[in-house]
């Protein structure tokens, strides 16, 4: 059967399509713009491909993402993928599997009546986290299970794949704070949300990343993945903001380094005390347009003070 919200959604983005046969639907390709219509998008397998000139995915998902569509239709995207076949699969790159807890609840389904709902909703509020936050990062929760009392932020990488989630204990005397799944942190934190044409903001957790919103990426601990190290050079990402806090000085330092010596402008963004989910969004982005461009000199220095 035709998921048509799903066809009117791809149609919204590449005009008018044709059937083809067996869940095909034919459009024009904005790769090649020939002009016939010969790029077909499987609207079950979401397969697509130009018979033309040859470009293809095989996640609708993917083909938004090289258009550069708008958030608010990717978000739509995964809401009707979801109401037909939508899992998260196993990544490529993780050795091990990454499944959301079999117990989460989505937050951004309201369901007021329940007080676990409530509560974990209160817990984000009094965190800064906004409803449109909720929706954009699929935030979810536990009321039961081994996740029971936490509060859910999955993390996709670019292909819309889960790669990691956080838990976060939303009731202040729960003994465990955090609970984190035993899966490969060699990953891309949010990537789905990440625009590597744009200066990206390195921060510790997902609340941190969530706070300064735009290209912030989590490193869901204090080192920096290889596979993010990777990602920043092989698309050639200009510019970059580090932002962790005071105990994590060390490896900010050898991470600037690492990166200044691959020709990226490296910001150090010195937040006090703080981490900047407390600090909040205005405040933080101020913060990170007035730091200076750190410089060989000043990372001499730092070495010199044994930092
Ligand atoms: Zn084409």
């Amino acid at each position: 059967m035709t998921n048509f919200k799903l066809l009117t959604l791809v149609e919204s983005v590449l005009g008018k399509g044709r059937s083809t046969n067996k869940g095909n639907v034919a459009f024009h390709c904005p790769f090649c713009h020939h002009n016939k219509k010969k790029l077909e998008v499987n609207m079950n397998s979401q397969h697509w491909h130009c018979w033309v000139c040859n470009a293809a995915g095989r996640k609708i998902i993917t083909l938004f993402k090289k258009l550069k569509v708008e958030r608010f239709k990717i978000s739509k995207l995964f809401e009707y993928i979801e109401e037909t076949e939508y899992r998260p699969k196993i990544t490529t790159t993780n050795t091990k599997a990454v499944e959301l807890p079999a117990e989460f609840k989505p937050l951004w389904k309201l369901n007021k009546l329940s007080p676990e709902y409530r509560n974990a909703v209160y817990y984000l509020k009094k965190r800064n986290i906004t409803i449109y936050d909720i929706l954009k990062y699929r935030i979810g929760y536990c009321d039961s299970g081994p996740y029971s009392g936490k509060v859910i932020i999955p993390s996709y990488d670019a292909n819309g794949v889960l790669n990691y989630f956080v838990g976060r204990a939303y009731y202040e005397d729960d003994t465990f704070k955090h609970k984190n799944p035993q899966v490969s942190k060699d990953i891309v934190g949010f990537e789905l949300h990440v625009n590597w044409n744009y200066p990206v903001c390195l921060v510790e957790g997902a609340f941190d990343a969530i706070a300064i919103r735009r290209n912030a990426i989590p490193l869901f601990g204090k080192t920096i993945p290889n596979q993010l190290k990777h990602r920043i050079i092989e698309n050639n990402v200009k510019t970059i903001y580090i932002c962790l806090d005071k105990d994590a000085r060390k490896q900010a330092i050898e991470t600037a380094e690492y990166f200044m010596a691959n020709g990226v402008d490296v910001y150090f963004v010195d937040i006090e005390e703080k981490d900047p989910s407390d600090i909040g969004f205005g405040k933080i982005n101020s913060i990170l347009a007035n730091t200076e461009k750190l410089t060989s000199e000043w990372l001499m220095e730092q070495r010199i003070l044994g930092i």
